[in-house]
C-alpha cells in the first residue's frame, strides 16, 4: 500500500469533517498527535492497522442489522451478511472455533452474551424458554417473576480482581456480581501464581455453574487443560475470557494447554486490545452452544455495528498473516526484556517476571502507591495504568501496582534494546519520586514530590526513543 493512499484518505476524511465541525477534525489530528507522542504502555491499549481504521468510516454504519446472517430481522443486508460472515469465517479459522459470532459490541458484552448462552443452556428454565427473543413480549409479570427464581442464585467461581480478574467475572460493581452468586480464586502468595489445587478445591465446595478463566492483570500463562479438568470434574461449564491475550492465541504464542480455545466450551474476547483489531468484542464456542450465543441480539445486545464487524474482518484477515506470528511473539520479548530491565534495576515484580504480554510492577518496593506512581510516570511522559497486586493494602483506587504491557509498543516496532531504555526511564522516575504527606502530617496515597526538570528530561528522552519508531509511518496529514 503507497503511502500516499493511507495519507490520501486520512486527508481527504478529516477535510470532509472540518467542513463541518472543525473542532472534532482538529481533536482527532491532535488526537495522533498525542498518539505518536507517548510512551504508551497501556497494556490493553493497541494500535489498529490504517486499513481496519479505514473500514470504520463508511455507510455500513447506517444498517439495522438485527439477526444473524441470512435471517435477519431487517430488509436489505446483503452486504452486511458478506462482512459478518467473513469476519466470523477469519475468527473461526484463526482460532480453530466451531463458531464465533462477532457481533458483541465491546468485552462487555461479549461476556454477557456468554452468560445468558450458558444459562439459556444449563438451567432448566421454562420461564427462560419463554422469554426468548421473539416470545419476550408475551411475558408477564408473573413470568418475569418466575424467571427470576428459577435463573436465580446461579453460581460463577472465578479469578479475584486483586489477583488480576476483570469485574465482569461476577463482581459487584457490573452486572454479572448480580445475575451471579460469586466465589474467586486467588494466587499462591508466596508465588504469585495460580494454585490449581486450591482452584479444584474451591470447586468442589462451591460447584459453580461456570468456572471462568482469563485475566487483565496477570503476568503468567494458564493451564486451561487443567482448569477444564477442574471444570469437568464439578460439572461446571468452562468459559475463559481472553480479551487481553487473545493476540498471543492468535499469533500461536499461547498453544497447548495454554490456547484456551480447544478446551473452553465458551470463549470471550475484545477485538481491540492485544489482537489489534477495532474497538469491539466477540464470542466462541463449540457447537452445542452456538444457536444461544447468536441470540446475543436482542437478547442482551443493541442491533450489530456493521462498520465495526467490517473492521473485524479486516483485522481478523491482518491475524491470519504469518507476520502476525511474529508480531506476537515479538510481544512477549519485548514484555520479558521489559521485565528483566525493571529486575536487574531492583524493582520488585508480582510473580517475578511474565511470560505473557504484560508486567506488574510491585510499587511499594518503591515506596509509592499506584496512584503516586502513575501520576509521575505521566508527568514524564509515560502512560500507564495503576493496578492492584495481590492482597493489596492500598485497596483499588489507590493501589500497589503499576501494570505496563508491550502490544502498542511492538506495533510501533520497538524492540528489546528500547525496552531496556524504557525499564531505565520508569526506574529513573519511581526512584526519583517520594510520597508526600498530608496537611496534618500523616502519609498521603495521592500526593508526591517529583523534580519537575527531571520529569522533562525523562520525557524527551522518551520522545527520542519514540522518534526511532514512528507511529503510522505512512500517515502523514500535511
Ligand atoms: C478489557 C476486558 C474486558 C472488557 O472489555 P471492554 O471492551 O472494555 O468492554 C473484559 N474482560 C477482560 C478480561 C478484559 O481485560
Amino acid at each position: 500500500m503507497s503511502r500516499n493512499a493511507e495519507s490520501t484518505a486520512f486527508r481527504s476524511a478529516l477535510e470532509v469533517i472540518r467542513a463541518v465541525e472543525p473542532r472534532v477534525a482538529d481533536a482527532i489530528g491532535a488526537e495522533l498527535t498525542d498518539q505518536r507522542e507517548s510512551l504508551k504502555l497501556i497494556a490493553s491499549e493497541n494500535y489498529a492497522s490504517p486499513a481496519t481504521l479505514l473500514a470504520m468510516g463508511n455507510w455500513f454504519s447506517d444498517k439495522y442489522a438485527e439477526g444473524t446472517v441470512g435471517r435477519r430481522f431487517y430488509a436489505g443486508c446483503q452486504n452486511v451478511d458478506t462482512v459478518e460472515a467473513l469476519a466470523a469465517e477469519h475468527a473461526r479459522e484463526l482460532f480453530g472455533a466451531a463458531h464465533a459470532y462477532v457481533q458483541p459490541h465491546s468485552g462487555i458484552d461479549a461476556n454477557l452474551v456468554a452468560f445468558w448462552a450458558v444459562l439459556a443452556d444449563r438451567v432448566e428454565s421454562p420461564a427462560l424458554k419463554k422469554a426468548q427473543v421473539r416470545q419476550v413480549n408475551d411475558l408477564t409479570e408473573a413470568d418475569w417473576f418466575a424467571l427470576r427464581r428459577e435463573l436465580g442464585n446461579q453460581r460463577m467461581l472465578g479469578m479475584s480482581l486483586d489477583a488480576g480478574g476483570h469485574l465482569t467475572h461476577g463482581f459487584r460493581p457490573n452486572i454479572s456480581g448480580k445475575m451471579f452468586d460469586q466465589r474467586s480464586y486467588g494466587t499462591d502468595p508466596a508465588t504469585g501464581l495460580i494454585d490449581y489445587d486450591r482452584v479444584a478445591e474451591a470447586a468442589r465446595e462451591f460447584k459453580p455453574l461456570i468456572l471462568v478463566g482469563g485475566y487483565s492483570a496477570y503476568p503468567r500463562k494458564v493451564n486451561f487443560r487443567i482448569l477444564r479438568e477442574i471444570a469437568d470434574s464439578v460439572g461446571a461449564t468452562f468459559m475463559v475470557d481472553m480479551a487481553h491475550f487473545a493476540g498471543l492465541v492468535a499469533g500461536k504464542v499461547f498453544t497447548g494447554d495454554f490456547d484456551p480455545v480447544p478446551h473452553a466450551h465458551i470463549v470471550t474476547t475484545t477485538t481491540h486490545k492485544s489482537l489489534r483489531g477495532p474497538r469491539g468484542g466477540m464470542v466462541l464456542c463449540q457447537p452445542e452452544l452456538a444457536d444461544q450465543v447468536d441470540r446475543g441480539c436482542p437478547m442482551v445486545l443493541g442491533g450489530p455495528l456493521p462498520h465495526v464487524m467490517a473492521a473485524k474482518a479486516v483485522a481478523l484477515a491482518e491475524a491470519r498473516r504469518p507476520d502476525f506470528a511474529d508480531y506476537a511473539q515479538r510481544i512477549v520479548d519485548n514484555a520479558q526484556a521489559l521485565a528483566e530491565g525493571l529486575l536487574h534495576r531492583g524493582a520488585k515484580l508480582v510473580t517475578g517476571g511474565t511470560d505473557n504480554h504484560l508486567v506488574l510492577i510491585d510499587v511499594s518496593g518503591y515506596g509509592l502507591t499506584g496512584r503516586q506512581a502513575e501520576q509521575a510516570l505521566l508527568d514524564s511522559g509515560i502512560v500507564t495504568n495503576r493496578n492492584s497486586v495481590p492482597q493489596d493494602p492500598n485497596g483499588a483506587w489507590y493501589t500497589s501496582g503499576i501494570r505496563i504491557g508491550t502490544p502498542a509498543l511492538t506495533t510501533r516496532g520497538l524492540g528489546t534494546a528500547e525496552m531496556d531504555q524504557t525499564a531505565e526511564l520508569i526506574h529513573t522516575v519511581l526512584t526519583q519520586t517520594t510520597a508526600g504527606a498530608n496537611a496534618d502530617g500523616t502519609p498521603s496515597k495521592a500526593k508526591y514530590t517529583l523534580d519537575p526538570g527531571l520529569a522533562d528530561k525523562v520525557a524527551r528522552q522518551a520522545t527520542d526513543l519514540l522518534a526511532t519508531h514512528p507511529l503510522y509511518p505512512s500517515v502523514d496529514l500535511g
